[in-house]
Order: structure tokens, then C-alpha cells, then sequence
């Protein structure tokens, strides 16, 4: 880079920032605000398994009043071994299971080709922390007019976070919703480290909604009332939570999905936190 580009990558404002919009970024999807006055929940399985699983979910999340539902059919999994998703036919179970009723639909995009086949399904595409620097693939779902749920990297610093929303505003997008997902530390207890302090410092830092994904920065069912109870006195928009009608036999993170029950409990401790409104 010269020495000019870095001058001027120092002055610039970005977009995303705070300094070149003051007012908050509110997204609206079929008449939910995501980043307006209310907190947003997002539920649903790692991976969208069959129709009966994934109309199980819908259906009890309807009940319990959760409005956006989540569902991988493109799974970003560590092994070529293990389980990749339902591909488009999960897409296709997203579609039914937000016709049947009512409920938004997130699901993971991992490569360019997939973006107008989830177009066509789903309502809001989600890029997984693996691909948080995946420029190619930021440019393209920057042309388009989905809402994105950008996910923070395994190991990518704030600043990195916010160039990475930058590439998708930059193209003409400005629909961004930002996702704490938790880092990669030394420590074991848990699958990642929820990175709080991610929270305050991001909505200072951008008008961006911010929300926390509480199950996959813990990977474990114990303790997401209280991380989401402190995502939220941090000032997050919301929270992403993995919920599977039977977490042994799911077929990616079965180990830190909740059941229906367990949603429930998690739901009911949530709403009657003063925390949550
Ligand atoms: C997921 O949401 O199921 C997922 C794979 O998340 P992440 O990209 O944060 O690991
Ligand atoms: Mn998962």
C-alpha cells in the first residue's frame, strides 16, 4: 500500500460508523425492527434437518412469540466428514416453514453461487464467522438487498469486524446486522469466549445493530440466561440462540443445542428479566 492509501484509509470515515451516521440503523423485515426500540430473539436449529424437525421448531417458536427462525442448509462444518446441510432442499423447508407461519428466515450463505437460489427462500443471509473475511463473497452480498447477519471471525479483532460490514455497505447494502459469536481463547470451559466488552464498544463505534449469538460463543446449554442477560444490560439488540427439537441426535452442534422445554425456561427467564423489552 502507498503511502497515500494509508493516509487516507486513516481519515476516511467508514461508513459504518458512528461519526458518518449518528442515528442508529434499523432493519426492518415483514414489519420487525431489528436495531429499533425492541429486542429481537433469534431461534432455531444449527442445521435444517428434515421438515418434520424444522416445522417442530417453527411452530413452537410461533407459539412462544419469537419472530425470526434460523436454519442452516449450507453448514460451514470443520470435517468434509461430517454432515455439509440439506443444501437447497433446506432452503426449500425454511420457505414452508415461514409460509406455514409467519416467521423471518435466516439461513448461512457460503459462496457467491448460493446467493439467488437463498434469495429466493430465505429472507436474511447469514455469513458464518468462517467467512466473516471472505471478500469476494462480502462484495456480492453487498449488490444485493437481503439483510445480512455478518458474523464475527474466529479470531478477528473489532476493527477487522467493522472493515468486514464495510465491504457489504460499500457495495450499496446498507442493511448490516452485526453478531458477537464469542472468540477463540486459551480457555477451555467454554467452546469460545464471549467477548462482552465487544458490545458496548461496538455500538459506540457503529450505528449497526448489534446482537449476541449466546450458543456458540459458550457451546454449552448452562449458562445462556445469564449471557444473554448480559448481552443485553451491555446493549445488544438481541440474541441468537441454537434450539433443536432433540438435541442428542442433531446431526451439527449437539451438544449445545437447547430443547423445546429448555427454550421455554431460557424465553420465560429472559422476558422476566427487567433486561428484556
Ligand atoms: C451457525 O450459526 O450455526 C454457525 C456455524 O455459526 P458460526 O459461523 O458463528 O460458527
Ligand atoms: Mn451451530
Amino acid at each position: 500500500m502507498s503511502q497515500n492509501q494509508n493516509d487516507s484509509n486513516k481519515e476516511r470515515k467508514l461508513l459504518v460508523s458512528r461519526q458518518y451516521q449518528q442515528d442508529n440503523t434499523i432493519i426492518k423485515v415483514k414489519d420487525v425492527e431489528i436495531g429499533g426500540a425492541s429486542h429481537v430473539v433469534i431461534a432455531g436449529p444449527c442445521s435444517v434437518e428434515s421438515k418434520h424437525q424444522l416445522l417442530t421448531v417453527a411452530e413452537t417458536l410461533k407459539q412462544e412469540g419469537v419472530k425470526f427462525l434460523r436454519g442452516g442448509a449450507f453448514k460451514p462444518r470443520t470435517s468434509p466428514y461430517d454432515f455439509q446441510g440439506l443444501g437447497v432442499e433446506g432452503l426449500r423447508l425454511m420457505k414452508e416453514a415461514a409460509d406455514k407461519t409467519g416467521l423471518i428466515t435466516i439461513s448461512e450463505i457460503m459462496s457467491k453461487e448460493q446467493i439467488d437460489q437463498a434469495a429466493r427462500y430465505i429472507d436474511i443471509f447469514q455469513i458464518g464467522a468462517r467467512n466473516m473475511q471472505n471478500f469476494e463473497l462480502l462484495k456480492a452480498v453487498g449488490r444485493t438487498k437481503n439483510p445480512v447477519l455478518l458474523k464475527r471471525g474466529l479470531s478477528a479483532t473489532l476493527e477487522e469486524f467493522l472493515f468486514a460490514a464495510e465491504y457489504i455497505v460499500h457495495q450499496g447494502n446498507t442493511q448490516v446486522i452485526l453478531i458477537e459469536r464469542g472468540i477463540r481463547t486459551f480457555e477451555k470451559w467454554t467452546r469460545n469466549t464471549l467477548d462482552i466488552s465487544a458490545v458496548p464498544l461496538l455500538k459506540q463505534e457503529t450505528h449497526l445493530p448489534v446482537l449476541v449469538d449466546v450458543t456458540h460463543s459458550t457451546g454449552r446449554k448452562d449458562i445462556l440466561l445469564p449471557c444473554a442477560k448480559a448481552a443485553l444490560a451491555a446493549g445488544a439488540d438481541g440474541i441468537m440462540i441454537e434450539v433443536h427439537p432433540n438435541p442428542p441426535e442433531a446431526l451439527s452442534d449437539a451438544k449445545q443445542q437447547i430443547n423445546l422445554e429448555e427454550f421455554h425456561q431460557f424465553w420465560k427467564g429472559l422476558r422476566d428479566s427487567n433486561l428484556f423489552h
